[in-house]
């Protein structure tokens, strides 16, 4: 069984209730989902009905009013169990944390009460799965660069344009698009957020995307056509777009470093118990000094980042992460599980290679994470600006 803290140093941040929540995710996961991943991966999808079966259980739309079916919980924590449950059993393709993190705080800060009526219940219910489209094809970091259009028609809008990369992608029904609808402004005055659903005229899906890691992870190309958007699925202010994503990129950083950090601890703990039973002259490989050196040098890593991550939880539930503390924790975070996943694959050796011990997909996994959310580079971008430089 794998331990759920590093060190001594978690236990301040969960509450009972947020341990009773982790028990009845575990056992979720364990008879819901662990299963039946590998199938999954075969299938580079998740199946509709987890996602139903995820809403019954109450883990969608914590944060969403009640009044909508949802949690009416706003404490992240709560989220982070949900990231921690998954991580633990290399639950990559499920996902509900794109949906419960990233796009939840759009419809819940910035739907009106009548798009709350119309999206949130299915929200959470999990018949509703959500995506959001910023990349496209030519232009990811470089946001101001995006150039799919949200022309003026009556009271809504005409969308062309494509994005890709999009997590969800095949699954969603309701897509959050980010597009210009100010030509002539800069992207960041001139950009407004529209939400796509399922089944609008000229809405198409490109291909399911073959990728490294997150194999059952639906990762798409969207293509919008003369797609005919009525005014009332306006998200927030006309033209505010780049301001909406600036709120709430912070979150989406952070569900990454929580992820990362859960990632870590288990590869961690999946690799002490490899090299305690492998042996190599006549001993464990894990008694020779270099296994117990880089581990205990990652052992140390992964309580630095708990710790860190655990306090940006803290300041996000207090309204008072920053960007750049956001930025700090996804970057280092998420690197950190690079490596670990690496030193980890290569104390075991040939077996690190092969599909059947889980260190493999937790390193093909890894990869991505240093990439989307920003990639690494930008994060530092945002703390080197931060500094004055
Ligand atoms: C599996 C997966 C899921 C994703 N899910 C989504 C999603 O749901 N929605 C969505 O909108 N997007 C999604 N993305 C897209 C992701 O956010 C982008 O891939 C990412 O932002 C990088 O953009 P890009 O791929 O265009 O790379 P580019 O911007 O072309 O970058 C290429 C390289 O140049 C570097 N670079 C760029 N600008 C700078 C700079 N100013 N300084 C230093 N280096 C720089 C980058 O760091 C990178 O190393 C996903 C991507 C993947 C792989």
């Amino acid at each position: 069984m794998l331990s759920a803290t590093v060190g001594s140093m978690r236990s301040h941040l969960y509450e009972a209730d947020h341990e009773d929540f982790r028990a009845s995710v575990r056992t979720f996961v364990e008879k819901e989902i662990a299963p039946f991943h590998a199938q999954w991966e075969k299938d580079s999808i998740v199946p509709r009905e987890l996602w139903t079966a995820g809403g019954e259980q109450g883990f969608l739309g914590i944060d969403q009013d009640e009044q909508y079916g949802g949690g009416g919980v706003r404490d992240f924590r709560y989220q982070a169990v949900l990231a921690e449950e998954m991580a633990r059993v290399g639950a990559s393709g499920v996902g509900f944390g794109l949906h419960n993190d990233v796009v939840s705080p759009y419809l819940r800060d910035l739907a009106t009460e009548e798009q709350k009526q119309r999206w949130v219940p299915g929200f959470c219910s999990g018949e509703t799965i959500t995506a959001i489209a910023m990349t496209e094809p030519g232009t990811g970091s470089d946001l101001q660069g995006i150039t799919t259009t949200a022309r003026r028609d009556g009271d809504g809008w005409v969308l062309n344009g494509s994005k890709t990369f999009i997590t969800n992608g095949i699954n969603a029904d309701l897509v959050i698009v980010v597009a210009r609808t100010n030509p002539d402004a800069p992207a960041s005055k001139g950009t407004s957020l529209l939400v796509v659903e399922r089944g609008m005229a000229g809405f198409e899906r490109g291909r399911n995307l073959e990728k490294v890691g997150l194999k059952a992870q639906d990762t798409a190309e969207l293509f919008f056509t003369d797609v005919r958007v009525p005014g009332e699925n306006l998200l927030g202010t006309v033209d505010r777009g780049f301001l909406h994503l600036m709120e709430n990129l912070p979150q989406e950083r952070l569900s990454i470093a929580i992820g990362a950090v859960a990632a870590v601890e288990t590869v961690l703990a999946q690799t002490v118990e490899y090299v305690t039973s492998r042996t190599a002259f006549g001993r464990p490989v894990g008694s020779f000094q270099n296994s117990r050196f880089v581990l205990a040098e990652l052992q140390t890593e992964a309580t630095v980042a708990r710790v860190f991550v655990d306090e940006c939880i803290r300041q996000l539930d207090a309204g008072t992460l920053t960007a750049v503390d956001a930025a700090q924790a996804k970057w280092w975070c998420s690197d950190l599980q690079n490596r670990v996943a690496d030193r980890c694959l290569q104390l075991h050796g040939g077996y690190g290679y092969m599909d059947e011990y889980p260190v493999s997909k937790a390193w093909r996994d890894a990869r991505v994470q240093s990439i989307y959310g920003g990639t690494n580079e930008i994060m530092k971008e945002i703390i080197g600006r931060s500094m004055g430089l």
